[in-house]
């Protein structure tokens, strides 16, 4: 079996990523995080917000609204050109997007083995890929409005706001963490092609003489943040984007790649000088002033923007690829222990002996004031520690009999599946200093 095969499979049976609505079929591009998915990525995003916001004294955090003016959307480009091009077999009006050649080469010749002689397609046209909606009880064009595409409009229309309520100078920055969505023609490959997703953004405000210095900078520091969770250093990459491929905008764009088994190396996280464009276009539209003046030199002008960009998505199955283990025995997902959806398991040694139980709750609920804990008396010791090696635990506190005799339990490590006499007064130092 692949090695992505084996992941969505485990992702699955162990409570980390379902289909959307599976049980009424699904619906292509959406999917639901279970308990242990929505922790990791609970994890992820705390670590980011940790990373660009409360370490750091140059960005303030937001959330703003998903919904917004959808004038903000006419400024943006989004409405006439957020698109991709679009064609349809006309063998089975199935819709796929024209300048992706290995899905329209692979549908052909599903046609073509079912005995199809010509298949045609037809004129790719461009399809818009804004989600569209309507605000309020009547459904015309004046209520028509859309999800947000990506979050960073959101931040480019409160700059003024943030400017006059915090007490920030350029340099600056402003991060958010949201939903964002599009109507993808052909979503795929599992959780890297979604229609609804999750960006962790910051718009980076600098003086357009600094912006060149300050995307070196940030290249360098998000490439450290991805290294810091544990994706391993061969298997992500720098990648600058041909003239071509970026936005009439930018001034440069970079992609961290990183290297998914079976698609190769695709965009992990889009780094980007997207210059004073966005500023610039929001004030042209709305009619505001958005340029900044600086307080000492006086100075007035349109700041230019440095964009980090990463997916939740795309880097929590990353993550997942690169924790996967298997051995003879196991397979083990040997994720940073402050990433892992559960920190430390709890286990009396049997179920039915009420001693043992009771000193296990005690443990338990004394670790659970500290640490995400889990609880587990089913079945014996051995498939419980292959359950919690399976969602990444780092350690596993087994109460058995000796611990009602001298207070100590056994604590199994995920990784080496060493175990270890500790005393219970010291467990709470004994995982937080490993954590
Ligand atoms: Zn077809």
């Amino acid at each position: 079996m692949a090695i992505l095969d084996k992941i969505v499979a485990l992702a699955k049976r162990r409570g980390f990523v379902y289909p959307g609505s599976e049980l009424y079929g699904g619906i292509g591009g959406f999917w639901d995080y279970g308990p242990n998915g929505v922790e990791l990525a609970n994890n992820i995003k705390r670590s980011w917000w940790q990373a660009m916001v409360h370490d750091r004294e140059d960005v303030v955090g937001l959330d703003s609204a998903i919904i917004m003016n959808p004038k903000v959307w006419e400024a943006s480009g989004h409405v006439s050109s957020f698109t991709d091009p679009l064609t349809e077999c006309k063998v089975c009006h199935q819709r796929f997007r024209a300048d992706q050649p290995d899905e329209i080469e692979a549908h052909t010749d599903k046609h073509r083995h079912e005995g199809q002689k010509s298949v045609a397609w037809t004129e790719a046209r461009q399809f818009n890929l804004l989600f569209r909606t309507f605000v309020g009880p009547v459904e015309d064009n004046s209520s028509l409005a859309y999800l947000r595409g990506e979050t960073c409009q959101g931040i480019y229309v409160n700059f003024l706001n943030v400017l006059s309520s915090m007490r920030v100078r350029v340099p600056f920055g402003i991060a958010q963490i949201g939903k964002a969505f599009r109507n993808e023609v052909t979503p795929g490959k599992y959780l890297f092609r979604v229609r609804e997703f999750e960006q962790m953004e910051l718009e980076f405000f600098v003086h357009p003489r600094e912006a060149t210095e300050r995307f070196t900078y940030w290249k360098e520091e998000r490439l450290r943040w991805h290294l810091s969770l544990g994706l391993q250093k061969d298997h992500v990459r720098f990648r600058q984007h041909e003239s071509t491929e970026r936005a009439h905008y930018a001034a440069d764009s970079w992609d961290i790649e990183y290297d998914y088994p079976e698609w190769g190396w695709k965009e992990l996280e889009g780094i980007a000088n997207r210059t004073d464009y966005d500023l610039k276009t929001h004030g042209k539209w709305s009619g505001k002033d958005l340029s900044y003046s600086d307080p000492l030199t006086n100075e007035r002008y349109i700041p230019f923007v440095i964009e980090p960009s990463v997916g939740v998505s795309r880097l929590f199955l990353a993550l997942l690829i690169d924790a996967y283990k298997e051995d003879d025995k196991r397979a083990f997902l040997q994720l940073k222990p402050s990433l892992a959806p559960v920190t430390a398991a709890i286990f009396p040694l049997v179920a039915n002996k009420p001693q043992l139980v009771e000193k296990a709750r005690s443990v338990y609920h004394f670790l659970k004031k500290h640490f995400v804990v889990g609880w587990d008396d089913r079945g014996n010791i051995g498939k419980r520690y292959l359950a919690q090696d399976e969602i990444g635990t780092p350690w596993c506190v087994t109460v058995d009999y000796d611990t009602l005799k001298d207070d100590t339990v056994t604590v199994r490590d995920r990784d080496t599946t060493k175990q270890e006499r500790v005393s219970i007064d010291r467990l709470k130092e004994y995982i937080g200093a490993k954590l």
